[in-house]
């Protein structure tokens, strides 16, 4: 593992410590590689309009791993991060969690090929990515119903999300969606469709992103019942026709 010198690193750790998350140095250096190399690929294509050093390792990195807050007892949990986009939240997840039982879904195979190169680069055994439409994987028979997580970070409105990620959770499973502090609304809106996937509200979690004054929530809605055939419907319909 090559190091990275001249970060200050205080106030990231300072944030683990609020989450209850205490990491070795190698993770932490597997963070700033991380950091680097989205750096990197940042000017070759489009993956985060944020930057700079500490707005990454608070708005990506910890932000990412708020998670634990709602779902402390990762470990052994067979995850799925739908939309990863540069890998938000699951590689930070399986950085803490090393060797997490986890595939991170894209429907632009460009932005998986950085996801692909960090978790070979930091040896991030048990995390994998793979290329497709939320609508389409769903109806894999090695997809629907086979995990016990799945997360998504800005990647729909609440009611599509909920189409795109509960036929993927088991029975028993969850369903966590981060989200801004605004989100009341939008649980409501989500009902619907939410019990239509089989899923049934939990949790709401609000909270402050450490070391800021930002609200975010965590909205946990538990899989309950299997997802009827019909859903997703066909890619582009739960965008384009939420069931509202
Ligand atoms: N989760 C990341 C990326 C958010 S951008 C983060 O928090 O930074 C939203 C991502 O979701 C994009 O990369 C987009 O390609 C992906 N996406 C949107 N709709 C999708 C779908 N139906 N199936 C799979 N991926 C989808």
């Amino acid at each position: 593992m090559e190091t990275l010198n001249g970060y200050n690193t205080d106030k990231f750790e300072q944030g683990l410590q609020a989450l209850g998350l205490s990491l070795e140095n190698e993770q932490v250096e597997q963070f700033l590689l991380y950091y680097k190399m989205l750096s990197e690929w940042n000017e070759r294509m489009n993956l985060t309009a944020i930057t700079d050093f500490d707005e990454v390792l608070s708005k990506h990195f910890l932000d990412s791993l708020c998670l634990v807050q709602a779902i402390p007892n990762l470990k052994g949990q067979k995850v799925l991060d739908m939309g990863t986009g540069a890998g938000f939240p699951g590689i930070p997840l399986a950085i803490a969690f090393p060797g997490l039982d986890l595939v991170m879904v894209d429907s632009v195979n460009k932005k998986l090929d950085f996801v692909r190169a960090v978790v070979e680069k930091l040896g991030l055994s048990g995390a994998v990515a793979v290329h497709g439409r939320a609508e389409d994987l769903a109806h894999e028979k090695n997809y629907r119903k086979n995990f016990d997580l799945c997360v998504s970070r800005a990647v729909a409105d609440l009611a599509i999300l909920a189409e795109y990620c509960l036929p993927f959770v088991k029975n028993g499973g969850m369903f966590v969606a981060y989200k801004s502090a605004e989100v009341d609304a939008e649980c409501e809106r989500a009902e619907k469709a939410v019990t239509l996937m089989g899923g049934e509200p939990d949790q709401v979690l609000k909270y402050t992103l450490p070391g800021t004054d930002a609200g975010r929530s965590l909205v946990c809605i538990k899989k309950k019942r299997a997802t009827p055939r019909v859903y997703p419907r066909k890619a582009g319909k739960p965008a384009s026709d939420p069931l509202i």
